[in-house]
């Protein structure tokens, strides 16, 4: 799960973090107030969403005056904010965060991964940090340190100078900077982070260690038990289709293609989505509506897929095992009594009472495709949409 950097600084606070001051506001007065509050200038006023490169798309403003806290507000909040991340049709920014301006000397770059090659938590970070952080890991791969820690044991001191002396931190900044690795990395692991990040993290001119932006995810599959971190969950941000998918628990994440596809289980899905790569088309989804699921999953799944107008046709791929296939039928049938079909849709049945699930759809009156193995599935379904 993503969160926001107002958010992520929230956090950064309570582990001890220092971050600049600053607030969320929600209009261009609410944004005034707060600069007023900061007590002085410059202010910067950073638009919230889910995606980070918003320097460079214009989410980032440095203001000098309540004016211009108003205008860059006011020019920022409620607009579609496009940056290298988000797509050509961009992000509408809701929320804006309004900071202290900071005076800075250096930009670094520090970030912390489960680096799974390895099973082991990788520290990232590197002198050139900024906005331009993905061309130097490109071209100038010299300029990253990486650092591995074992889960096991935990951070140690030799690991945080090992990074200040890559960094070539000044000697001054040595023991705040030590601290600071040991905060991140305890949050990192308190709040089952899958990424955290700070580009920059600064050193001021008034030579103090902030993290002037912050970015962290947690992994999804930890939510239950960082209850206090759920609440930051902002489905505004979060694809409507996903958000849907996920009140039933279904495997859901929505791709680029017209070709939705149903499957239990995600290697079945995987494959799946790898058959109709191979005739040529392109996935609208990934769906693993999961070994176990009822009627009703699968009811709603299908729902979902068909709610995408992205879609042109679906392939509907299931083994029955613990989902019998008289129990998927069931679903698509009552999906499709609710929704209607109104694109063609490619079946393949096997395993548990496959004869059972296939009288059901014949009985339905539904026009289904029916296929008999998985390329001839994905075959039919490719050559009925085109590529
Ligand atoms: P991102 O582009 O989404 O990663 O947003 P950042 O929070 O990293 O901000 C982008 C850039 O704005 C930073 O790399 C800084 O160069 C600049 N910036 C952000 N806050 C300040 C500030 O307080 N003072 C100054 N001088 N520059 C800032
Ligand atoms: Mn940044």
């Amino acid at each position: 799960m993503k969160i926001h950097e107002y958010q992520a600084k929230e956090l950064f606070r309570n582990h001890h973090i220092p971050v600049p001051e600053g607030n969320v506001a929600v209009s261009p007065d609410d944004a005034c107030a707060l600069a007023e509050k900061l007590g002085g200038f410059p202010v910067v006023v950073k638009a919230q969403i889910h995606a980070g490169g918003r320097g460079k798309g214009g989410g980032v403003k440095l203001a000098r005056s309540l004016d211009e806290v108003q205008s860059a507000a006011t020019a920022i909040l409620g607009r579609p904010l496009v940056t290298p991340q988000t797509g050509p049709q961009g992000k509408k920014v809701r929320k804006l965060l309004v900071e202290q301006g900071l005076d800075i000397d250096q930009e670094l770059y520090f970030s912390i991964i489960p680096d799974r090659s390895t099973a082991k938590i990788m520290i990232i970070a590197s002198r050139a940090g900024g906005m331009d952080i993905e061309e130097v890991a490109a071209k100038d791969p010299d300029k990253i340190i990486r650092v591995l820690i074992n889960p096991l044991t935990g951070i140690e001191p030799g690991h945080c100078k090992e990074i200040a002396a890559g960094l070539n931190l000044p000697d001054s900044l040595a023991g705040d900077f030590s601290t600071l690795v040991e905060n991140l990395y305890g949050l990192f692991i308190e709040t089952d982070c899958s990424l955290l990040e700070i580009n920059p993290l600064v050193i001021t001119a008034q030579e103090t260690l902030v993290a002037l932006d912050a970015k962290v995810e947690i992994d999804d599959n930890a939510l239950f038990r960082q209850k206090d971190i759920l609440k930051f969950r902002d489905t505004d941000e979060e694809d409507p289709l996903e958000v849907e998918a996920s009140k039933y628990n279904l495997n859901y994440i929505n791709l680029d293609g017209n070709i939705g596809n149903m499957v239990n289980g995600a290697g079945l899905a995987m494959a799946t989505m790898d058959l109709i790569k191979s005739t040529g088309a392109e996935p609208a989804n990934f769906l693993d509506v999961g070994g176990g699921a009822d009627e009703e999953m699968v009811e709603n799944g299908f729902r979902i897929i068909l709610n995408d107008a992205n879609v042109k046709g679906v392939l509907i791929n299931i083994f029955g095992g613990i989902l019998r296939c008289d129990v998927l039928a069931e679903g698509v049938v009552q999906a499709a009594r609710k929704t209607g079909i109104n694109v063609p849709v490619v079946i393949r049945l096997q395993g548990t009472n496959v004869e059972k699930g296939r009288e059901i759809l014949a009985a339905s009156g539904l026009n289904l495709i029916t296929a008999e193995d998985l390329n001839d599935a994905a075959g039919k379904i490719t050559e009925i949409v085109g590529k």
